[in-house]
């Protein structure tokens, strides 16, 4: 007789294995359909009959994850009594877009939901600036211009970042890769581990309405929370006699505390950020979009919308 655990893990395997099914055969809900290899199709569900199996004996909840795309046949040892997360590949997802396409609002979202974190580049560069750090005080003016830092940086932070023990089951990329340059280092810094990019998440909002998103934007720095003048102000927000905020009225709802501006949310800096995402960070998506990986949002509706665009593509609606 089965446990009433046991007998869930018995509905998860079946559920694995059909689920996996059905997008191997192309099954993709959120844009173009993604056509699998047979051996492909093999590994997706030999990986989650295994992982499922594996569970299943163990009595162990399974993290809600889609297929890779990539071959972890070596990875998994089956019948292994490790804990079988170390055998299933990490779940690495990319959330691509613009500034001000709402990588920020989601990503959090995202990262409740998977449990696994949100590694922004933009945020660890911010605090070593605050912090005044070596890597701080080079990226300081760049940032603030709009410009793009230099790519040994950003690798050097996203190479320590992601050999932390949270990322273990997988980490959601915003604003990284941001260059041909930089994918090229995240793909052989994945594959040392045998692993590769999941998914790649395109936000796409047309550039003539990012400049109203950007300059509005007020942030409490160390939640990350973000409020918009129009869009979602915050509940003490009190506005002068010429329609603009008074700055000293824009506190954190839970907290309180004051909130700012980015230093790079102006309409001048916002040029260049578009210019350097059009030109070197677009052209990333030819490097992943053969294998199948890249889903489009059309992340210039509601907020509600946008997140059900991207549970489909994550395969959770
Ligand atoms: P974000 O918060 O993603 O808009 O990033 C803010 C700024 O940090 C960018 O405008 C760049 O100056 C810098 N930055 C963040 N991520 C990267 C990256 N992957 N490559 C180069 N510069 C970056």
């Amino acid at each position: 007789m089965f446990s009433s655990r046991a007998s869930s893990g018995c509905q998860m395997l079946r559920r694995s294995l059909i689920s996996t099914r059905a997008r191997s055969y192309g099954s993709s809900s959120g844009g173009a359909s993604t056509k699998l290899h047979p051996n492909q199709m093999a590994v997706g569900v030999t990986t989650a009959a295994i992982a499922a199996g594996y569970a299943y004996y163990k009595q162990i909840e399974l993290p809600t994850m889609d297929v890779v795309s990539c071959s972890a046949k070596d990875e998994i040892k089956s019948g292994s009594r490790e804990f079988f997360g170390e055998y299933w590949p990490r779940n690495i997802i990319i959330l691509f877009g613009p500034p001000g396409s709402g990588k920020g609002t989601h990503g959090p979202n995202m990262e409740e939901m998977l449990g696994i974190p949100q590694l922004s580049t933009g945020d660890m560069l911010r605090a070593a600036v605050t912090a005044k750090s070596p890597v701080g005080m080079k990226a300081k003016a760049v940032m603030a211009a709009g410009g793009l830092v230099s790519d040994e940086i950003v690798v050097g932070i996203i190479k320590e970042r992601i050999a932390q023990p949270d990322c273990k089951l997988g980490f959601i990329l915003d604003g990284f890769p941001r260059t041909l340059a930089q994918a090229d280092a995240l793909n052989k810094m994945l594959a040392e581990d045998g692993g590769c990019v999941s998914k790649v998440l395109e936000l796409n909002v047309p550039d003539e309405v990012l400049e109203e998103r950007i300059c509005g934007r007020w942030i409490h720095k160390k939640s990350g929370r973000s409020y918009h003048v129009k869009f979602a102000p915050p509940k003490t927000m009190e506005k002068a006699s010429d329609g603009n905020p008074i700055a000293s009225s824009m506190k954190d709802d839970l907290t309180g505390e004051p909130l700012m501006q980015r230093p790079d949310d102006t309409a001048a800096a916002l040029i260049k950020r578009l210019n350097g995402y059009h030109s070197e960070t677009v052209p990333i998506l030819g490097h992943y979009a053969p294998n199948g990986i890249v889903k489009k949002i059309n992340a210039n509706q509601g907020m509600k919308e946008v997140w059900s665009q991207i549970l489909d593509s994550l395969g959770k609606n």
